[in-house]
């Protein structure tokens, strides 16, 4: 027997130990994960397990973590590339969403929570704070990952606004597998950047701190900012995406160098630079995670070549990748 094929029937009877600790109700085998991204890309996930409260996300990991099966937290798939050959080991999907806000405008809420539906009830009820982030697709977990961020607000748009602003605490699962309730100096929130890309720290729930406001006012700077988003970037229904491709270059725009290259509209099979923004590339219907990897390269390359400047993946990529 050679070494893969010990290691694969160890990771088969891991998997299969872990899919019994978990509600199958609720596990599914060899589950293609491109309907759950945005991208709309990606080969299957030997275990995909939909956790719906915070409670089965924690226990889910643990479990995989004791039995040494790889895991993977996903919200809502929007900032991410998963493989073409999918992910060996188990896909946690994080669906607990629930959420609710105090009188003092304390909002509370799993970290699976979808943040279009955290600012609509908030906008609702009176609260200003999350309006900023409309048209953005995220979980309340995605959204501290990455720190979600808009140019808000209307209409002089003159700053870049951060959930950070309005974040108080969150419960997390640590690395040591125990629970506890951090603050923002624990986050250490930056552009693009927490806490959470340098460990495998994971957020169960988070509280926001909201300001009173007037309803109306809200509803019209959530017209004006779905508007603006509207104008500028490919709409996601019609054109898949992981929104922005590349980090931001201070001072620069990644989007203008890749521009200026002239790339807009580059094809590789069915990935393309979007027409609109030039660092947004899009799924025009049968697009690969090989054919994404190599437009990334190749915008890498022009960049490089021209301004000397080498473009950072701002997405995380899941799974398998051959090597590039
Ligand atoms: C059309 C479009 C427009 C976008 N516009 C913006 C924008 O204006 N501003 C902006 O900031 N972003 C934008 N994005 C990027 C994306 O929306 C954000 O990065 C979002 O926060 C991703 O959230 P998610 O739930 O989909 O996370 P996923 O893509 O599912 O996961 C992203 C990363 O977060 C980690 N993660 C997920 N949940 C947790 C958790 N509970 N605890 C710890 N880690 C976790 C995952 O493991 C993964 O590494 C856009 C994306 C698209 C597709």
């Amino acid at each position: 027997m050679t070494d893969h094929a010990i290691i694969s029937a160890d990771h088969t009877k891991a998997l299969e130990e872990l899919a019994r600790q978990l509600d199958p109700a609720h596990v599914h085998r060899a589950e293609p994960l491109a309907p759950y991204t945005t991208f709309r890309i990606g080969g299957p996930a030997d275990l995909l397990y939909n956790a719906t409260s915070a409670d089965a996300l924690a226990t889910a990991i643990s479990h995989a973590r004791a039995l040494g099966v790889p895991w993977f937290v996903m919200g809502l798939g929007a900032n991410i590339l998963v493989a073409d050959k999918g992910f060996r080991g188990i896909v946690i999907r994080n669906v607990a969403n629930a959420h609710a806000i105090d009188p003092d405008g304390r909002l509370h809420a799993e970290s699976g929570a979808i943040v279009r539906d955290l600012v609509l009830d908030s906008v609702r009820q009176g609260w200003s704070g999350l309006e900023h982030y409309v048209g953005i697709p995220s979980t309340v977990g995605g959204a501290l990952w990455q720190n979600l961020h808009f140019l808000s607000p209307a209409p002089e748009r003159s700053r870049t606004m951060f959930i950070s602003e309005v974040f108080e605490s969150c419960e997390i699962l640590a690395e040591d597998d125990a629970r506890r309730v951090v603050d923002a100096s624990y986050i250490n929130f930056g552009y693009d950047d927490t806490v959470f890309h340098h460990t495998r720290d994971i957020v169960l729930r988070a509280t926001f701190k909201l300001e009173r406001a007037d309803t109306a006012t809200l509803h019209r700077i959530l017209q004006e900012n779905l508007a603006w988003r509207g104008a500028r970037h490919p709409w996601l229904e019609i054109h898949p995406s992981a929104g922005s491709i590349f980090k931001k270059i201070a001072d620069v725009g990644a989007g203008r160098l890749v521009d200026q290259c002239g790339l807009k509209g580059f094809r590789v099979g069915d990935a393309a630079i979007s027409n609109m923004h030039a660092n947004i590339m899009v799924n025009l219907g049968a697009a690969t995670a090989a054919d994404v990897r190599a437009l990334i390269s190749h915008a890498q390359q022009a960049v490089a070549d021209k301004f000397g400047h080498m473009l950072e993946p701002e997405i995380a990529f899941v799974g398998e990748f051959d090597v590039t």
